[in-house]
């Protein structure tokens, strides 16, 4: 970097800034070819029930699989998608592949079962007007049960504009879809307009349940099982990783939880696999006993 002076003050002139430019620019670019050349795919990570282990659904994590194999994690691409209004393509692709990717597995292993599939929402997902279009528009196409989708937002998207995201919700609701508010615990919720939105889920973020040998993030988990519970809102736990966050979890009583101890996010045939022991034809009768 060099260091300008001028006018009485310093300026620090970090160079990279036009590198760092030129590599979003990039990435954009890049991502429109791979967008036209069908590079994003999606990965599911099975949700079970904390008391039984059973998989209940899935939260569909979008990957973008580069021509060389290479495996994009969401992190890098996910902000310049959302900055670009690339998401807005992208997300519609996630959308559609998620719903079809369900009727795919309700025509098997999945038949006669309730089974959800998660999709998350970015802020500019979710403020698109025609978003309840959208949503219905791709439940129809495959004939899908509203009530089989749930879609996560953040915190943060309700509480900046809390109007228009309550009329939003309200469309979403009457159609039947689920609501999860993501990475729970760490945006800047007011508890008051929280239990006014139509939500039905909140998931614990999986900073809270890491560090879960703290006393104080076992108080917040706690606390926000309880809340849910009282607001009739189901509770998931995000990223549990070792046998002792299971068992606190599902000591206290949450309802379902996701994380790398019992699943990482896996491609379609992996997925089914996994589906494939527990509601399969061979599947041990204890596992198969808890089908509705
Ligand atoms: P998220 O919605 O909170 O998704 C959960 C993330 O936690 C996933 O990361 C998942 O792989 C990771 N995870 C799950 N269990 C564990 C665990 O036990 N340990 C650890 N260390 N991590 C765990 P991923 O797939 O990299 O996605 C990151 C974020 O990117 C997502 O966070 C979500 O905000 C965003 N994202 C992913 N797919 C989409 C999409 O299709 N659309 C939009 N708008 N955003 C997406
Ligand atoms: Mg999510
Ligand atoms: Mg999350
Ligand atoms: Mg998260």
């Amino acid at each position: 970097s060099a260091r300008v002076a001028g006018c009485g003050r310093v300026r620090v002139f970090d160079w990279s800034m036009r590198e760092r430019a030129e590599r979003v620019m990039d990435l954009e670019t890049n991502m429109r070819l791979g967008l036209e050349r069908g590079e994003f795919i999606l990965y599911y990570q099975p949700i079970f029930d904390l008391a039984t282990l059973v998989p209940r659904g899935v939260e569909a994590l979008v990957r973008w699989r580069r021509a060389d194999g290479e495996l994009v994690s969401p992190a890098e691409f996910i902000p310049a998608a959302e900055q670009s209004g690339l998401i807005i393509p992208l997300g519609a692709l996630v959308l559609a592949e998620a719903c079809r990717a369900l009727t795919r597995w309700r025509a098997g292993t999945l038949a006669d079962r309730s089974f959800f599939m998660a999709v998350n929402l970015s802020a500019r997902q979710f403020t698109q007007p025609d978003l309840v279009k959208q949503v219905i528009t791709a439940l129809r196409r495959e004939n899908m049960a509203a009530g089989d989708l749930k879609l996560e937002i953040t915190e943060s998207i309700l509480m900046e504009h809390p109007e228009s995201a309550m009329l939003k919700l309200r469309g979403l609701r009457e159609l039947g879809v689920g609501i999860g508010i993501d990475d729970f615990g760490t945006g800047y919720s007011s508890l008051s307009y929280l239990q006014r939105f139509p939500i039905d889920t909140l998931k614990v973020d999986r900073s809270f349940v890491s560090g879960m040998e703290e006393q104080g993030n076992r108080v917040i988990v706690r606390s926000v099982v309880s809340l849910a519970h009282n607001l009739g809102y189901d509770v998931v736990a995000e990223g549990i990783e070792t046998t002792a966050q299971l068992d606190e979890l599902a000591g206290l009583g949450c309802d379902l939880g996701q994380g790398f101890l019992y699943a990482r996010p896996m491609d379609e045939s992996a997925l089914l696999g996994l589906l494939g022991q527990h509601f399969g034809p061979d599947a041990p009768q204890h596992l198969k006993t808890d089908c509705v």
